[in-house]
Parts: structure tokens; C-alpha cells; sequence
């Protein structure tokens, strides 16, 4: 298997904590998953898919993960998720039942790593353990994120502006989790799953596809939270946190900028609108 770096973004969740002191203590159980990851390496074979394969999917509209399935190893994926139940445990201790119907699943072989891969209509994860969506979201970033990355790394770079015009990952089919504004004034959508970007219309909304301007808001934070925003749409309810990193040169990567930023979540979710991946201490903060 190809030697591959660990994902370490302890450095950057550290600067994010510096900035937002005052939600140090509450974001402190992501600590465990920074440092998680930071650990492992070499879990995963990347995919070996030409720049061709790659697009001539992206051309019909399949996520590369439809047809080319990745060989997840049960082993990795189990070392990562048995701390992680521990920290679902700890922030929702009023998960706890399904924390442990969902271990015993595991146990059972009724759960695999591949239950916990993004498909039409959610994860794979059976019902039965009663886990909230929210919790298998993040089950599934955090113990399929460092192998996804290694699987997809050699596909990032085959997708061009232009090959994929869709509101999922055109590499693992997970809704967006965040939204970059770059030096372009370009919108990326950032999937939390694999590590993947895509280009995408401002003036759409990625999980309906509205275009209509009178759907679609965009709340921007002010003062020493300028640059960032809430693109919120009135026809499904949904919403997107996003950074314009022309005002914040200094925002970190897009998963720590999410878990980093509960607060914007808070002030999303009062107002009724919804995501499919909404960060773990969000839904403790607010239940
Ligand atoms: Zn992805
Ligand atoms: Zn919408």
C-alpha cells in the first residue's frame, strides 16, 4: 500500500480555538478527533481512476463512489469509530442506548464501514439502533473521513471547473458541508466525507437546485465575525455556512471552520432551516 501522510489538522483546529476562546470549552470534545486522525496512516488504497474515467462519470452525473467502489477494511474503520462512540457518549449522553445498539450492530456484522457511506436518501446505518441522523453524520466523518481522503486524493485533481454542476460530491455523493468564496469570488462546496471541493453557482441552492432569488438569502456575519455567512433557501428549508476568504485570509479548512463555527448553526436552526450533516455540538447545544 502507498506510504500516505495522516490527516492532521490539529494546528489549524488549534488556531481556530485561539479565535473563538469563548467556545473553547464547549468545541473540547473534538479534541479526540483531531488527535484520532492525526495518528493513522495508510489505511485506505487509492483509487486508481484516470482523468478520463473520472469525467466521463462526472459527464453523466454519478458520484465516482456509485460505480467504483472503494475496498474499506473493516479494522481501520472499527480502531476510529470505538473512540468516537465514546465522544458521542460524553457530548449526548441521551444517546447513549442507541450509542450501544449501535456498537452492538457492529458487533453483530449488521453495520459495516460501507453502512456508513452516503447514498440517495442518508446512510446505511439501520434505523433499528435508533442513532439520529446527525450522530451517524458524524460517526461517519469521523471514521471514514482519513481513509476517504487517501481513497479519492488522486481524483481531486482530475475534476476541472465545469465537470460537475451538481449539490453532491462528485467523489463520494455527501451532501456539501461547507462553502468556500475564493480569491475569484467563486463558490466551493466542501464535503467533510472525503476531503473533495467542487465549484458551484452562488445564486443556487445545493440541495434543491433553486434558482429563484426570492428562495435564496444570504445572512453575512459583521464585526469580528465578518466574512463569514448563512445561505439559507425558502424551498427546502436548508442552509449552508460559507467563509469569503477575500475578507478572512486566515480561515483554516473548511471542516474545522464548520465545527468551529456552532454558533452560526444556533442562529440557522432558530430560524427553522435544517442540513443534513449538522456538527455534533450543535445538536448538544440546542436540544
Ligand atoms: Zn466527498
Ligand atoms: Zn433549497
Amino acid at each position: 500500500m502507498t506510504a500516505c501522510v495522516a490527516l492532521d489538522l490539529r494546528e489549524a483546529w488549534a488556531d481556530v480555538l485561539r479565535r473563538r476562546a469563548a467556545l473553547s470549552a464547549a468545541l473540547s470534545a473534538y479534541g479526540a478527533v483531531f488527535d484520532l486522525w492525526a495518528e493513522v496512516s495508510a489505511l485506505a488504497a487509492p483509487l486508481d481512476v484516470d482523468a478520463d474515467a473520472c469525467r466521463e462519470r462526472w459527464s453523466r452525473g454519478v458520484p465516482l463512489i456509485a460505480e467504483v467502489r472503494p475496498d474499506l477494511r473493516t479494522e481501520p474503520v472499527e480502531a476510529l469509530l470505538g473512540p468516537l462512540l465514546g465522544v458521542v457518549a460524553t457530548v449526548r449522553p441521551d444517546a447513549a442506548p442507541a450509542v450501544e445498539a449501535f456498537a452492538a450492530a457492529w458487533e453483530r456484522g449488521d453495520v459495516r464501514p460501507a453502512s456508513l457511506l452516503p447514498s440517495r436518501g442518508g446512510f446505511g446505518v439501520p434505523v433499528t439502533t435508533g442513532l439520529a441522523p446527525d450522530l451517524v453524520g458524524f460517526l461517519a466523518i469521523g471514521s471514514l473521513r482519513p481513509l476517504l481522503e487517501q481513497v479519492f486524493a488522486p481524483c481531486h485533481e482530475h475534476l476541472v471547473h465545469g465537470d460537475w454542476s451538481l449539490g453532491v460530491c462528485p467523489f463520494c455523493g455527501a451532501p456539501p458541508a461547507w462553502g468556500d468564496i475564493g480569491e475569484d469570488g467563486r463558490l466551493e462546496l466542501a464535503c467533510h466525507l472525503c476531503g473533495g471541493a467542487w465549484a458551484f453557482s452562488r445564486l443556487r441552492c445545493p440541495f434543491c437546485g433553486t434558482d429563484d432569488a426570492k428562495e435564496l438569502r444570504r445572512m453575512t456575519a459583521e464585526g469580528p465575525e465578518g466574512g463569514y455567512a448563512l445561505a439559507t433557501c425558502t424551498r427546502c428549508r436548508a442552509y449552508l455556512k460559507s467563509v469569503d476568504r477575500r475578507e478572512r485570509w486566515n480561515a483554516g479548512p473548511a471542516l474545522v471552520e464548520d465545527w468551529g463555527s456552532p454558533h452560526f448553526d444556533v442562529v440557522a436552526l432558530r430560524e427553522g432551516y435544517a442540513r443534513p450533516l449538522v456538527p455534533l455540538v450543535v445538536t448538544a447545544r440546542t436540544d
